[in-house]
């Protein structure tokens, strides 16, 4: 019973670790999404595009 709540609590670590990093860090973030699979950039001010937004947040550039 000791044993495994003690594995709960590892896993739990582990994870809420990773979660503090993703919301602690936005570079970080943007770090993971990265090696995955290349994002789409604003082509004026390069503005990175993660939720597949037709426009750019930040300059209002039509995405294609
Ligand atoms: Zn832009």
């Amino acid at each position: 019973m000791d044993g495994r709540d003690l594995r709960q609590y590892q896993d739990d670590d582990v994870i809420s670790n990773l979660f503090s990093k993703i919301v602690s860090g936005k570079s970080g973030y943007k770090t993971i999404i990265d090696k995955n699979k290349p994002i789409p950039k604003c082509k004026t001010c390069g503005k990175s595009l993660t939720n597949n937004e037709k426009f750019c947040p930040e300059c209002g550039t039509k995405v294609s």
